[in-house]
């Protein structure tokens, strides 16, 4: 950073400042985590000076024999990881990566099924500010009123009537397992495609803390810097070999141009992590910190969607303290917790206000909090958004995040050239 703060001191000061936002707040964001600063360099590395159109080594550019050891690397290493035929390591996010898979597999005026966007499901599973709710006729599925889960028989009601040319399960707020075994069950009673976008649980499904859908799935997609802990991407895996070359096409020449190569080296340094036994015990953690975070907040009152968590997140209903999602993001943003408001099932507000709060575990455990020291900031969490009106306690809880931040440093390697 010190050539930059040379060059360019007021995007130095951005990054620092941003760092320093990073390190002194609680980042609860569940589709959010740190990278480890191999990533971090792989990414800020001279591979992003490189054009490399086409796959490794079958380029459309000279040149290309030291990025393609590297994205031959990531590809080796993700099929290893999920236990793919194929994976494509190119798609610039993972609203990328679903935009190809669609374009591979449908046409317009395709209808799709994907779950609502307010009970969980994604802008890219056919919303309609969105291309895939533009191009296709959508069908959208929910969760169960009683159980706020799955509900495999209306799923299946609604694909019988509605038969759409591909499901699409995985989803951005769901707290519970998803059984992709059921979901292949009903694809292959109407003939469907079956896409599982795994952007939220990947990390899970790379150490085996949540089932694998790759044998049950026509498509994978994912992004790669959520629970998967790697830079900011997405992948495409499948273990059909002759629809991975469809989706190899349908990224490039499709719908991108030249890969970002130096995230696809950063991409290959993160899944190298993942495979590492490191990474299993810190998925089992982001799991047993999740369940810990959901607890402390039911033994504090507050009731959760679909009553606690099966994976990284959890999603708190606060119709029964009569808040809305917006005033506790602003309330827990007051005392440095950084969250995200969101829709409940059946949500009676606007997905502007929402009446939910998403939390997740995936970063605040990277920095190396254990199970206690989330049941502290289901504490800190619980006092806040109970006594919005109290100064003391406002102040109270931003010592107790402080004093976390600080005992859990992130990066320290990292110097910051600016007085902040
Ligand atoms: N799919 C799901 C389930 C997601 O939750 C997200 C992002 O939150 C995406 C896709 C899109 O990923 P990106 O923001 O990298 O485009």
């Amino acid at each position: 950073l010190d050539f930059l703060a040379q060059t360019d001191p007021e995007i130095a000061e951005a990054i620092n400042l941003e760092l320093q936002r990073q390190r002194d707040h609680l980042e609860l964001i569940a589709s959010e985590n740190f990278t480890s600063p191999a990533v971090l360099a792989a990414q800020g590395s001279v591979l992003t000076n490189k054009y490399a159109e086409g796959l490794p080594a079958k380029r459309y550019y000279g040149g290309c024999e030291y990025v393609d050891r590297a994205e031959q690397l990531a590809i080796d290493r993700a099929k290893q990881i999920f236990g793919a035929a194929a994976a494509n390591v190119q798609p610039h996010s993972g609203a990328q990566a679903n935009f190809a898979v669609f374009l591979a597999l449908l046409e317009p005026g395709d209808t799709i099924m994907g779950m609502d966007l307010s009970h969980g499901g994604h802008l890219t599973h056919g919303s309609p500010v969105n291309v895939s709710g533009k191009w296709f006729k959508v069908v959208q599925y929910g969760v169960n009123r009683d159980t706020e889960r799955l509900d495999f028989d209306l799923i299946r009601e609604l694909a019988l009537k509605e038969r759409p040319k591909l499901i699409i399960c995985g989803y951005s707020a769901y707290p519970r397992t998803i059984e992709f075994d059921k979901f292949k069950a009903i694809a292959d009673e109407i003939g469907a495609y079956l896409m599982a976008d795994i952007a939220h649980i990947a990390g899970l499904v790379a150490t085996g803390h949540h089932p694998n859908p790759i044998p049950y799935c026509d498509v994978v997609t994912t992004t790669t810097h959520k629970t998967l802990r790697g830079p900011r991407g997405g992948l495409i895996l499948t273990k059909d070999v002759e629809l991975g070359k469809k989706f190899n096409k349908a990224v490039f020449p499709g719908t991108q141009g030249g890969p970002l190569e130096h995230v696809i080296a950063a991409k290959a340094v993160a899944f190298g992590e993942v495979l590492k036994p490191e990474f299993k015990t810190y998925s089992a953690q982001v799991i047993a910190n999740a369940q810990a975070l959901g607890e402390g907040l039911k033994q504090r009152g507050f009731k959760l969607v679909s009553d606690g968590t099966d994976n990284h997140l959890i999603l708190v209903d606060l119709r029964s303290i009569g808040m809305t999602g917006k005033e506790a993001d602003r309330l827990v943003s007051d005392i440095n917790i950084t969250a995200n408001k969101n829709t409940v099932p059946f949500d009676p507000e606007s997905p502007f206000v929402t009446s939910g709060l998403r939390l997740g575990s995936p970063a605040m455990t990277t920095r190396g909090l254990g199970a206690t020291d989330f049941t502290e900031i289901a504490n800190i969490v619980a006092d806040r958004l109970l006594n919005p009106q109290d100064e003391a306690i406002k102040s109270d809880c931003l010592h107790r995040v402080a004093t976390l931040c600080n005992r859990f440093p992130l990066y320290p390697h990292l110097k910051i050239p600016f007085p902040v």
